[in-house]
């Protein structure tokens, strides 16, 4: 299609990744609709309008592939031990379950938006919400049985984040374990309530004006399938939702092997590990991303590889959680793409994530620069920096359906900037910025965050920002007195 020169936007900084180097002396070039045209080199501008970013290096926008947006409620209310038993996952999650029985649809809003906003402020330009929050408090579906879905997504769309709702199934406590009240909000027991939910929620993301050829409604909001884990949701309901995702191209995100009593409930009741079943029933497929896989066996990991399903690792909320860490090294080695996630929400900075995932594996072999991937630097080499960035952005955007990842024509605007000046990474050479940025810059050398070539960040400062967080305040207030 012929773009209206007067109405393109060229974006100069100094630099820019184009997934392989930072280039100098280019400029990214936009469309009026937020698509980028090409990266051309700055003489060849003509009457474009121009950006000038001095100082400043562009990189294509995070993306976080797990999160529970309204958990941000309950951070700094953990870390403490109790005198009477060793706290755990466990002892941790009733403190997440009291904070989930309590908020409100307007809560869960701001809670929502509180997340997004600091997503926003590190470079997170698209989110994979894992939402298992639908009921009332009691259990009795709202009149609107989405109203906490569309809630989180408003929360999404006013703070500019391209967003994949994914829609939990959460049938049961366990096998073999009685009810728990606390999770009376996420249960649907039958698998046809579950579809029905999930396809008026579809049907209400759709968005007219906004079709894309690939038959995808929304380039903004889109939902997905999320069984929430084999402990919740038992095998037949699980192929029922499964085969359904599979018909209509949906991504499906489960958690998988977080916690070594879910794997041995699982074998207690299937007879199988929870990727030996998902892998013998033919669940597994491209379109599949277990988020933590951490107590897994080589042979979950060949599963993994054969059939394409993708590995989310979440190694801040993991470390946080004393989950484990993720065998990322063994993955690679077979070719499973991993991409990350913030999940509670203890920190909310992928790139932290992405340096942990090495780092763990550091720890735990005392050995250095642990994970495999190409490099240019010679053969056989690993450029880790590389690897862990593509985690962060080209294989989030794949796992949760999201059409960015890279700066290259074709692909949406959504970007940000690092500021060159920034007392972490000055001094970096164009061949060690990468690493720089990823091992060791902070949410401050962020400047811009642009999505579909709208600017949600500037200087620093998201744009509602002061609004966000005195709501925020207000509703923490609220909750914990
Ligand atoms: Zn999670």
């Amino acid at each position: 299609m012929p773009t209206n020169p007067e109405l393109t936007i060229a974006w100069l900084p100094d630099l820019v990744y184009d997934g392989s180097e930072f280039q100098s002396g280019v400029a990214l070039v936009c469309d009026p609709a937020g698509t980028i045209i090409k990266i051309a080199r700055a003489d060849e501008l003509t009457d474009e309008k121009r950006i000038n970013l001095p100082r400043r290096a562009i990189l294509p926008g995070l993306v976080n592939a797990h999160s529970h947006a309204f958990q941000r409620v309950i951070r700094g209310k953990t870390e403490f031990r109790s005198s009477a038993r060793a706290d755990s996952f466990w002892t941790w999650r009733e403190l997440m379950y009291s904070a989930a029985t309590r908020l409100t649809p307007e809560d869960i809003y701001d809670a929502s938006r509180m997340a997004f906003l600091e997503m926003a402020l590190g470079g997170i330009t698209a989110v994979g919400e894992f939402h298992y929050l639908h009921h009332t408090p009691d259990g009795t579906p709202y009149d609107d049985p989405n109203l906490l879905a569309r809630e989180v997504i408003r929360a999404a769309i006013d703070v500019g984040v391209r967003i994949a709702l994914l829609r939990v199934a959460y049938a049961r406590s366990g096998f073999q374990v009685d009810a728990n009240p606390r999770q009376a909000r996420f249960i649907e027991r039958e698998a046809p309530v579950y579809l029905k939910n999930l396809d008026a929620l579809a049907r209400s993301v759709r968005v007219e004006n906004d079709a894309l050829p690939d038959g995808r409604a929304s380039d903004s909001v889109w939902v997905g399938v999320a069984p929430h884990s084999v402990r919740a949701v038992p095998l037949d309901y699980l192929r029922v939702i499964i085969n359904h995702a599979n018909e209509l191209n949906l991504k499906i995100h489960m958690h998988v092997a977080e916690q070594p009593a879910e794997v041995s409930a699982c074998v207690t009741e299937y007879g199988r590990t929870p990727v030996a079943l998902l892998e013998s029933e033919g669940l597994l497929s491209d379109r599949f991303t277990a988020v933590h896989a951490i107590h897994v066996t080589p042979k979950a990991i060949g599963a993994f590889a054969k059939t394409g399903a993708m590995v989310c690792a979440c190694p801040t909320t993991e470390r946080n959680l004393g989950d484990g860490v993720v065998p990322a090294d063994e993955y690679l080695k077979q070719g499973v793409a991993i991409s990350l996630g913030t999940d509670s929400h203890t920190q909310i900075d992928l790139l932290e994530d992405a340096r942990e995932l090495e780092y763990h594996l550091r720890l735990q072999k005392l050995e250095r620069a642990v994970l495999n991937g190409p490099s240019t630097r010679e053969p056989g080499a690993s450029d880790i920096a590389s690897v862990l960035f593509d985690c962060a952005t080209i294989n989030g955007a794949r796992s949760i359906g999201a059409r960015g990842g890279e700066l290259s024509a074709g692909k949406p605007a959504d970007f940000f900037t690092v500021d060159l000046d920034d007392p972490a990474i000055a001094g970096a050479s164009c061949d060690d910025l990468l690493a720089a940025i990823v091992f060791s810059a902070s949410r401050v050398a962020v400047r811009e965050v642009v999505v579909g070539g709208k600017p949600v960040v500037s200087e620093g400062r998201h744009l509602i920002q002061e609004e966000v967080v005195e709501r925020f305040a207000d509703l923490q207030k609220k909750l914990w007195g």
